[in-house]
Order: structure tokens, then sequence, then C-alpha cells
């Protein structure tokens, strides 16, 4: 079987006002693909054909109102807010860039991709049930886990390594026993939630695990956050399929986060997360493209990401 890799030119059509620049731009991904494309493993990974995903299935995440937002802001310039601005074909990646997610879902379930990636903008993590926000328009990540629950799945462990909270992941399953959400994160940062004691509610109490992290923080701490807090976490917890909220933006070279985490480094956690995965289930892992604003950075970490994934599948 083979590595699912979702990407499609829809994820070009956000951009920021030309004469605005933004960190999260189109060139992420282009100096992704350049990259990529010069990689031995690259032809050989199962590429879906990616469509706008539906509003019945955007709806198993998002309020009415929060989908409408998005779709009427076609043909439109403007702010969702003070940070995600749209232009007229911005909702075209939205809705695709949720879309993809449902792509690798679905190539896993008909079995021809054991793990996947998805290599999309605009990201996800930020974005509440009803609330667009920090770059983030709909949940990728979470729209991608109710689908499988849809599809029979029962225990998700979602894994999220953003260098900032994914406050709007933990909104959306906060007392959902059976999406499990962890995230390693710089705190106190950008939006500011992600406290160790917030670990969930109701039935979802204790199927929420927070590791904040200090500024500055190195390979080695994150690999001891690994083996001690989130491996462990995630082997009680013994999900069908783990989800990653893959963002890069923790590398030392990020204009935007304040860590030290080098590319060795992110090959060492895809390698700690995928080796843990092949034991409790098959190694079914599907990954999701959040942050990481160094665009040689980022394109080097999602080379050794895929070449993570590549070798497990
Ligand atoms: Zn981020």
């Amino acid at each position: 079987m083979s590595t699912g890799f979702a990407y499609s030119d829809d994820f070009l059509q956000h951009n920021a006002h030309p004469r605005v620049p933004h960190f999260e731009s189109s060139n992420r991904l282009l100096t992704c693909m350049d990259r990529l494309s010069k990689a031995a493993f690259f032809p050989y990974f199962y590429k879906p054909e990616i469509r706008p995903i539906s509003a019945e299935i955007l709806s198993l995440v998002h309020t009415e109102y929060h989908i409408q937002k998005v779709q009427d802001s076609a043909g439109q310039k403007g702010y969702f807010d003070g940070d995600t601005p749209f232009t007229e074909e911005s909702w075209l990646s939205a809705f695709s860039a949720a879309g993809s997610g449902i792509a690798l879902v679905d190539a896993l379930i008909e079995g021809k991709i054991k793990n996947g990636f998805s290599l999309l903008r605009p990201p996800g993590h930020h974005a509440e049930r009803d609330r667009i926000m920090g770059f983030c328009m709909f949940n990728n990540i979470a729209i991608a886990a109710r689908y499988l629950q849809l599809h029979g799945f029962k225990k998700i462990f979602i894994l999220d390594w953003d260098v900032h909270h994914g406050n709007g992941t933990q909104e959306i399953f906060y007392s959902d026993p059976d999406i499990f959400y962890a995230s390693i994160h710089q705190y106190p940062f950008y939006p500011m939630t992600g406290s160790y004691d917030e670990i969930g509610y109701g039935l979802g109490k204790g199927t929420t695990l927070n590791v904040p992290m200090p500024v500055d923080s190195h390979n080695a701490a994150y690999i001891k956050a690994f083996e001690k807090k989130i491996i462990p976490t995630m082997e009680r917890f013994e999900p069908e399929i783990i989800l990653i909220s893959a963002g890069f933006d923790a590398h030392k070279r990020d204009p935007l986060g304040g860590m030290k985490v080098t590319t060795l480094g992110f090959e060492k956690l895809s390698e700690m997360v995928l080796s843990s995965a092949y034991h409790l289930c098959e190694g079914k892992v599907l990954s999701f493209l959040e942050g990481g604003y160094d665009i040689d950075a980022l394109a080097e970490c999602v080379e050794v990401h895929l070449t993570i994934l590549d070798s497990f599948s």
C-alpha cells in the first residue's frame, strides 16, 4: 500500500490582499511542491482527486452561519478577523482544503492508502465551531475526524504539534470522549489557551491533553515530552486511527514561533508517532498541514515527514 498525498491548485487561490504581505501565503505550498517534485518517493504516492467539500459534511463540525460566512465571501475582499483576510477566491481554497481530508479518508477506507498527508491551506486548527480565527476558516482535521466517525471509526486520536495551541479543535471535541485531542505548543502564546488544566469537560473529561512548553524549547525537550506524556497517553487511549495537525512553526527558523526544533527533530517526532501507530492501529495515520512560515524550513520538514510516512506504508 502507499502513502496518500493530497494537494490541489485550489489551495493557492486564497491570497492576502496584494499590498499587504501575509505569512500564510501560497508561496508556502509552491516551495514545498518544488522540493517534493525532486524527491525519489514522490511519483509513487497515491494522489486523490480533491473536490470542494459539501455544506452537509461541513455541518458535522461548523454552524450554518459559519459555513454561510465563508460561502458569502466569494467574489469579495475583506477580513474575517484581524489575522484572516480573504480575497475573491478564498472560499474555494477553504472548501477544497476541507475536501482534501475527505479524499484521504475515502482513499483509506477503500484500501488505497495506509497513511496520508494533505499539503493544504488555509490551515484549520484555530477555527472553532462558529468562529473563523488565526488564518483558519474551516477546521480541516476536525471535519476529517467527524467524517471518520460516520464511517465506523470510534476512537480517534488527534495530535497537534503546531507551535500554537489548536483552540478550535479543542473546543469542538472538549466534551467528546471518543476523540482525544492532545497538543504540544509554546505557552503562554497565541491564542493563549492550552494550559495543563484544560483536560476536557463532562463525558470528555480526560480526553484532552495539553503539554505547554516554554519558549526556546529544543528537540530534546520535545522528544522527552513525546516519550513521557504524548506517546503513553496515545497508547492508553488505544485509537483506531491517529490524525496529526502537522504545523512546522516550532522550527528554529520560523518567524512566528519561538521554539528551537530542527528539521531532524521533526523527523524524529514523525518517526515516534508512526512507529507507535504501527503497533496501535496498523499504521493508520492521516496528517494535515497547519502552520510553518519559514518557507524553506517548511519544505524541508514536509519532505522528512513524508519520508517517514512513506517508510511506514
Ligand atoms: Zn501555528
